[in-house]
């Protein structure tokens, strides 16, 4: 086996804690003398109970979900939610409702398409404009007076571009819930969650493996589904049933349980925050000190977990990659519809990794000046 140390760069499914990955590896045959896997258990038996009950109390302790909001188990990732969501929150208003959302990207663009099969949809703002480098202001959205919510991919996995505000809405919208799309960067920052009516991520980044989705919601929101919402997929009933309407993904809950403990032992979001505004901090520093990479992210709107560059000399991109992975650096390669190169540095990335990166770049910047 080769002694060079791995970091894996990916954007989701992506890097987790070696202590995680080697706890549950200790675990996986037979889970603390229950002479089961996790993955063999009934998700109503105690000792499943026993794993999602902590989980759940361990993440609202880590956000600091306050008591008038549900923590959600579901299935479906991101792009399920693009569609759970509407049909979940549409029927707050009379029908034919309308849903802001300001267009910042890859992400929500995906979302737009899809919420117009069961509403309206008001793009308040849109950072096309800029090739998307940018979160477009807050004072030029353009917001839907009684509009039925209002959704935000706060942090765009593909273009690297991160809000670095809580925006309020309510006034403009006659009181709309924010729904935000934090697949890509929940946990690793401190956030207010009263701010927002709906949070909602795929756990493939920061949490755990995919399969598993987090839905945080405000109570008054539930009970709006609109018919044609399938029963595992409305909130309420979800909510009514602690998440187990339908089988939950039980093996990504410990999983994600498990991880949820390692970020307390890190001293919990505050703590690994500090360390992500670091680790971005050091890298993008680094490509803005060099002619021979590039980031065109707008610096108020850089993403602290994924973050896009270029070689100036885009023929090189393939030794690039190549000479990355040989040294041990892992899955650099950009986004198919943005190409060039992508670090994405979640939170079970170490400083190492990033200093480990850029020493690289250093060399191969200098090798082929
Ligand atoms: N939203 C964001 C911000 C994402 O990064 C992703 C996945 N990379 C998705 C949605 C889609 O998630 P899924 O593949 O779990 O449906």
């Amino acid at each position: 086996m080769s002694t060079t140390t791995i970091y894996n760069f990916a954007p989701g499914p992506a890097v987790l804690p070696k202590e995680v990955l080697q706890q549950a590896a200790a675990e996986m045959l037979d889970w603390h003398g229950s002479g089961m896997s996790v993955m063999e258990m009934s998700h109503r038996g105690p000792e499943f109970t026993s794993i999602i009950t902590t989980a759940l109390a361990d993440f609202r302790e880590l956000l600091a979900v306050p008591d008038n909001y549900k923590v959600l188990f579901l299935q479906g990732g991101g792009l399920g939610e693009n569609a759970i969501v509407p049909m979940n929150l549409m029927g707050r208003k009379p029908q034919p409702a309308t849903a802001d959302f300001v267009h910042t990207g890859s992400w929500t663009a995906k979302s737009i398409k899809e919420a117009q099969k069961y509403g309206k949809v008001n793009i308040a703002a849109s950072g096309e404009a800029t090739g998307y480098t940018t979160v477009p202001a807050r004072d030029s959205w353009k917001l839907t007076p009684d509009a039925a919510y209002v959704h935000l991919c706060t942090n765009e996995t593909i273009d690297g571009i991160e809000y670095q505000f809580t925006p309020d809405v309510a006034q403009e919208t006659g009181g709309a819930p924010i729904v935000a799309d934090m697949s890509s960067h929940i946990l690793s920052r401190v956030i207010d969650v009263s701010k927002y009516g709906v949070i909602f991520g795929g756990a493939q980044k920061n949490i755990g493996p995919a399969g598993l989705t987090l839905v945080i919601v405000r109570d008054d929101l539930l009970g709006h589904a609109l018919p044609c919402c399938p029963s595992a997929f409305n909130w309420t009933i979800v909510a009514e049933n602690d998440s187990m309407y339908n089988t939950p993904p039980t093996y990504a809950i410990y999983i994600a349980g498990l991880v949820f403990q390692w970020i307390k032992r890190q001293g919990g979001v505050a703590a690994l925050e500090q360390k992500n505004i670091a680790k971005a901090a050091l890298l993008y520093d680094y490509l803005d000190s060099t002619d021979f990479y590039a980031n065109r992210v707008e610096k108020s709107s850089r993403s602290r977990m994924n973050v896009p560059f270029f070689l100036k000399n885009e023929s090189l991109n393939a030794e690039f990659l190549a000479q990355a992975k040989a040294s041990g650096l892992l899955q650099l390669k950009g986004h198919k519809s943005v190409g060039g190169m992508r670090a994405s540095i979640y939170n079970a990335m170490p400083i190492e990794g990033v200093q480990a990166l850029i020493s690289f770049m250093q060399a191969f910047a200098s090798k082929h000046a």
